[in-house]
């Protein structure tokens, strides 16, 4: 779309209550929603992109050589196991979809719905109520799976049980790896997104929702609209030109939000609320996941104390082996404070948790000669052997360089403003 004029063409004024007019007169019969990560933050699905989430930490722990490495096919061929750490957190079933995800799917039961083009993994729009014959996702999503080498399809209750177990899948046929058919780095985008990307042409409605619109080929999408046929942004900012266009809307701000105000606007909002009522989870399903909840962070916790456990105690036989060499060699004495000052150097709550063990691992020459045993020496430790980074293993591995978001690899050039 090149510049346009300020005065709409189809709308009678550029709003929400204009588009709504637009919507329930009935001229739109082919509408295109376009969405991305924002319409299901609400939902609570862990951004994986972001370092600071305790899903990094997690795969943190598994040695990935770069954050990155858990969506890179070849690095899924050396070593699955992170991804499917990835997996059991975010596998459909555990996320109730928002009221976004709801308003597409009632777009779909008036008819109205040509196509959701989304690049998101979570399959939220399926659970939603969306048929799977109205969704693209470009960047494919955990709705199939199939052996990386062979191709062949793998059943989904197969998957689930793999992922529930947190067990790797393998192909029944060549005993290749399994893999949920989501775009990796490496790996083209799934033929659906080509077969149907001329469709925003056909569209009388384009509604984007919940994307920053920077990753192609899917940021192209929006320009493919016709002139004269209005777009909607849904947003919390002001992305891909969008606003630009003569007959353009804007509602910045929270998806959830924006969506309640234009179905209210077509006068849809019971409606809609309804129809999202019907996502909510049973008693009985909330409490079950709950208590798996419950249930997995009690495991990640005795995983971390056993491991840590073990390294304390590898330090402590050190230490007394110190002890009997300064003993009997006079070393020097500094040695012999490696104990102590890993405990000090552990989460607080889990040096509590070997403080007495510590202690009584400590020497008593030491505190008698002044220093006191339940102070760990400050500043750098005179540790010969080295800087005890087997200890710190969550604080000094570099939580991922992911500078980089994961799905920007795909980005071939930066989309171009419109206006
Ligand atoms: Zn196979």
């Amino acid at each position: 779309m090149g510049q346009h004029e300020s005065s709409p063409g189809t709308l009678a004024e550029r709003t929400v209550e204009s588009l709504a007019k637009y919507i329930t007169n009935g001229k739109p019969k082919k509408i295109v929603v376009m969405t991305g990560a924002g319409i299901s933050t609400s939902a609570g699905i862990p951004d994986f992109r972001s370092p600071d989430t305790g899903l990094y930490a997690n795969l943190a722990r598994l040695n990935l050589p770069y954050a990155e490495a858990v969506f890179d096919i070849s690095y899924f061929r050396q070593n699955p196991e992170p991804f499917y750490t990835l997996a059991h957190e975010l596998y459909p079933g555990k996320f109730r979809p928002t009221i976004t995800h709801s308003f597409i799917r009632l777009l779909h039961e008036k008819g109205l719905l040509l196509m959701h083009f989304t690049q998101n993994i979570d399959c939220l729009d399926r659970e939603a109520g969306v048929p799977g014959d109205k969704i693209v996702e470009a960047h494919g999503s955990f709705a199939r799976q199939s052996c990386i080498d062979c191709s062949r399809p793998y059943p989904q209750d197969e998957l689930k049980r793999h992922v529930d177990a947190k067990s790797i899948p393998r192909c029944d046929h060549c005993k290749g790896l399994v893999k949920p058919e989501i775009v990796f780095f490496g790996e083209q985008l799934p033929a659906e997104f080509f077969k149907n990307k001329w469709l925003p042409s056909q569209a009388d409605l384009c509604i984007v929702m919940g994307t920053s619109l920077t990753v192609h080929p899917f940021a192209s999408l929006p320009s493919m609209v016709r002139e004269h046929r209005p777009r909607l942004l849904i947003n919390k900012e002001r992305v891909g030109g969008i606003g630009s266009g003569p007959d353009d809307v804007l509602l910045l701000g929270d998806c959830d939000a924006g969506v309640r105000k234009l179905a209210a606007a077509c006068g849809w909002l019971d409606e809609l609320e309804k129809l999202w009522a019907k996502t909510a989870p049973s008693a009985a399903a909330e409490f079950k996941r709950r208590q798996e909840e419950l249930w997995d962070k009690d495991e990640a916790l005795e995983d971390e104390i056993d491991k840590l456990t073990k390294e304390v105690d590898e330090t402590l036989n050190l230490s007394k082996w110190h002890e009997e060499r300064v003993r009997n060699e006079k070393l020097p004495r500094e040695c012999s404070g490696v104990a102590r000052a890993t405990a000090k150097a552990l989460e607080p709550n889990l040096s509590r948790l070997y403080e007495d063990k510590i202690r009584n691992g400590s020497s008593p020459r030491e505190s008698s000669d002044g220093a006191n045993p339940g102070e760990a020496p400050r500043g750098r430790h005179e540790d010969a052997g080295g800087n005890l980074d087997h200890v710190f293993v969550s604080k000094n591995r570099d939580v991922a360089s992911s500078d980089t978001p994961v799905v920007q690899q795909h980005t071939e050039g930066k989309r171009k403003d419109e206006s």
